[in-house]
């Protein structure tokens, strides 16, 4: 029997076409508090240091719309019952942004709240979160430290930078709309070592420990940058893989080979002098002058980066 063809959907592919198309570079400015509970210290100096460029289909990135948008019905519902919800920060009119002393590490919180039934006089750190039916029901079963430690490490980085003491953590089931509450409390301890483990993988000259060196270990298999840690993918040109580009304080970044401070759009363009950091280079550095350095690569042969010969 002859094979039908796959039904055509010129228009849902149009839809997904577009949300990639108006996709951002897929780098983030600073190590994100949403990363900070990943186990792995190199996936997260890989992303600080634009390694791998998030590349997400259009269904995907309706998907994550689809939570940012439920964030103002969590708002809406809070309200309805008399909490007051700061959802953007009175002195700048704008989201909450926060950051570490350095200024590499932080995020940007939900909102912040008074006036919950259960505690009416302490102001919360908000986070809202979309999950599937699976999701849901272990986040019911076991809570969010153990179910979703990566939104309870967000949340004390949030509360520990804030300077609140308490969490709210309001997530809803998707597949049937069902709400599930925590109050979190901040762990100073926990919070201490978040931001000290940031500012290490900030501070990082060069890629920090494998979670493992098994190439199909757990996090391995679903991590972003599993082509260049375990094989030998192609990284981009750009200040941020480059070795004359240092993360200096309030956030900022410098260049010694120009002796300049780098914007977001100079980091993404770089520049004719890049020279990748040797261990982005699946090679050994044999030799280096004046804006080039030559390395031995494992067939062999030799590789120049930088001014040719
Ligand atoms: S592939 Fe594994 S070891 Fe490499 S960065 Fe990702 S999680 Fe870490
Ligand atoms: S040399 Fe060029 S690519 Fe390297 S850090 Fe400076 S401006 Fe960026």
């Amino acid at each position: 029997m002859a094979t039908l063809p796959t039904p055509s959907t010129p228009t849902v592919s149009a839809i997904y076409t577009a949300y990639e198309a108006a996709a951002d570079t897929g780098w983030r400015e600073h190590l994100g508090a949403s990363l900070i509970g990943t186990g792995c210290d190199r996936a997260l100096w890989y992303s600080f240091r634009w390694v791998t460029r998030a590349r997400h289909t259009g269904r995907l990135l309706r998907l994550f719309e689809t939570g940012n948008l439920a964030e103002a019905r969590f708002v809406a519902d809070l309200r309805r019952i008399g909490v007051t919800v700061l959802d953007v920060d009175p002195a700048s009119g704008r989201q909450w942004n926060l950051r570490d002393p350095g200024g590499h590490f932080g995020g940007s919180m939900d909102a912040v709240a008074i006036g919950l039934p259960e505690a009416p006089k302490a102001w919360h750190v908000c986070e809202f979160k979309t999950h599937s039916l699976k999701s849901f029901t272990k986040l019911q079963a076991e809570g969010v430290e153990k179910s979703k430690p990566l939104h309870w490490a967000q949340m004390q980085a949030y509360m520990h930078l804030a300077g609140i003491e308490r969490g709210f953590y309001l997530a809803v089931c998707k597949d049937n709309d069902a709400l599930y509450q925590e109050r979190l409390h901040h762990d100073a301890e926990a919070g201490m070592r978040i931001v000290a483990r940031a500012q290490r993988i900030v501070a990082a000259p060069r890629p920090l420990a494998r979670i493992s060196e098994d190439p199909a270990w757990f996090e391995c298999r679903f991590c972003d940058h599993h082509a260049v840690c375990h094989g030998d993918a192609a990284i981009e040109r750009h200040c941020r893989s480059c070795l004359h580009a240092t993360p200096v304080a309030d956030g900022a970044w410098h260049c010694a080979r120009h002796q300049m401070p780098l914007a977001r759009r100079d980091q993404i363009a770089g520049c004719a002098a890049h020279l990748y950091l040797p261990d982005l280079v699946p090679g050994e550095q044999v030799d280096a002058g004046e804006d080039w350095v030559s390395y031995r690569l494992p067939d062999g042969s030799t590789w120049r980066d930088g001014v040719a010969a």
